[in-house]
């Protein structure tokens, strides 16, 4: 459920038209509904009642100071990925109590920062990490509270880039090891051993992957508690996936918080969870206007808007389909068409052969669950300023990001 519907042929955002966000902000911008992310964000609470939890927002998937601190004040805590994420995580108000710090290498600025700010948890992944951040810790003469982020080795049946729990990923301790990298935890003067964590990928579309890493953490809990560590915290990560509306929908939160419940239920410990997606992505849109049409060989049609890959990067990187649509009434018949921007890179195909409208220069469209992962990995590539951002509450709006200007472009830069 979101709120960008048609209403007598147009689209809005709740009950704001986008067109008149397009002609006041301009285009490219992405659109968030504050409705849409405040539902997302109770329903996946609610999906998880039955357990003690923290839902800590990956910061990663939509960083604007705007969008956490509405999670803030739906009592969200936050997973960060790096000491940038940090500073916007307690810029948004953040309690740093509820922050996980998560990442497969951490500078030791950044460890520092986050041993100052006093967050809950370091999810490490590997014996180097560990003594590293026991260095950090002993110079500050205090302890790190840790977690191990362990490779439970499951298949979450998405795409190989997101896919982070198979035998050879680079992320998390392999689960053969486990045990011995807990000893060398303990064993270490900076560090207190507080919690055991996992993540399995992203864009997960059922809950049998889940299921079966919490079984297998479950069992590892049991293992490393008989071992003698005092686990005080489960981490499963992340990783639920969305409609994109190019298959078939992925399972429900109630569905997932269901799973959850039935093999986490009873343990002695409290359950952190970290979803990023599934919050944000049907929350935004990104909202462009038709530059023009042209006709490639034999007849193949293009329509070249003025959003590009280094403002939505998801088809060109894992090949994502995004619905697109026209923001006015949408004109009678289809065509087929690739949908393309300006950028000068043969990947930059925004949507390929696909069903549409007829579009003409001029036209609104939208492309739709663009929240999540979307100005988050936008670009300058080809010197283009990023996109503005709008949040929307109803009939008012706001920019919660100003469009960069050429200016920007070239902040901090001398010749
Ligand atoms: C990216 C990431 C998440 C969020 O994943 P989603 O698929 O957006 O829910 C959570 N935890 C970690 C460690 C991550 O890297």
């Amino acid at each position: 459920m979101n709120h960008f519907q048609r209403k007598r042929g147009q689209l809005y955002c709740e009950d704001v038209p986008l067109a008149e966000l397009a002609e006041e902000v301009g285009t490219p911008a992405y659109v968030y509904s504050q409705a849409t992310l405040l539902r997302h964000a109770r329903v996946f609470k609610s999906a998880l009642r039955g357990l003690d939890f923290l839902a800590c927002f990956a910061v990663k998937s939509a960083p604007n100071l705007a969008l956490l601190r509405l999670l803030v004040a739906e009592g969200y805590g936050f997973d960060i990925v790096s000491g940038g994420e940090l500073f916007r995580a307690t810029e948004a108000g953040g309690d740093a109590r509820r922050i996980v710090f998560s990442g497969v290498g951490k500078r030791a600025d950044e460890m520092a920062a986050a041993l100052d700010a006093g967050i809950l948890q370091f999810n490490c992944e590997s014996e180097e990490e560990l003594e590293q951040l026991s260095r950090v810790a002993v110079r500050k003469k205090t302890t790190a509270p840790v977690a191990l982020r362990v490779n439970p080795e499951v298949d979450a049946r998405t795409h190989p880039y997101i896919a982070t729990a198979l035998a050879s990923s680079k992320f998390g301790v392999p689960a053969a090891r486990v045990r011995k990298a807990y000893r060398l935890a303990a064993s270490l003067p900076g560090l207190r051993v507080e919690g055991v964590a996992c993540h399995i990928g992203s864009q997960i579309a059922n809950t049998k992957p889940f299921v079966e890493a919490a079984g297998k953490m479950r069992e590892l809990l049991l293992i490393l508690r008989a071992d003698g560590h005092e686990i005080l915290r489960l981490d499963m990560g992340g990783g639920l996936g969305v409609p994109y509306g190019d298959g078939p929908a992925p399972a429900s939160p109630k569905q997932y918080g269901e799973a959850l419940v039935r093999a986490l239920e009873g343990l002695p410990v409290k359950i952190l969870l970290e979803p990023g997606r599934l919050l944000v992505a049907n929350a935004g849109v990104l909202l462009s206007r038709v530059l023009l049409t042209k006709e490639g060989h034999r007849g193949r049609k293009f329509v070249v808007i003025d959003a590009a890959m280094n403002d939505l990067l998801r088809p060109a990187l894992y090949e994502a389909f995004h619905e697109i649509e026209p923001v006015g009434r949408p004109r009678r018949g289809a065509e087929r068409v690739d949908v393309v921007g300006p950028v000068c890179e043969s990947a930059d195909v925004l949507a390929k052969r696909r069903r549409l409208p007829p579009l003409s220069s001029g036209d609104l469209v939208i492309l739709r669950t663009a929240g999540a992962y979307g100005m988050a990995m936008a670009s300058q590539y080809n010197a283009r300023p990023r996109p503005a951002e709008v949040l929307v509450e109803g009939r008012s709006w706001r920019i919660i990001r100003a469009r960069e200007t050429y200016r920007d472009l070239i902040r901090g830069e001398t010749t």
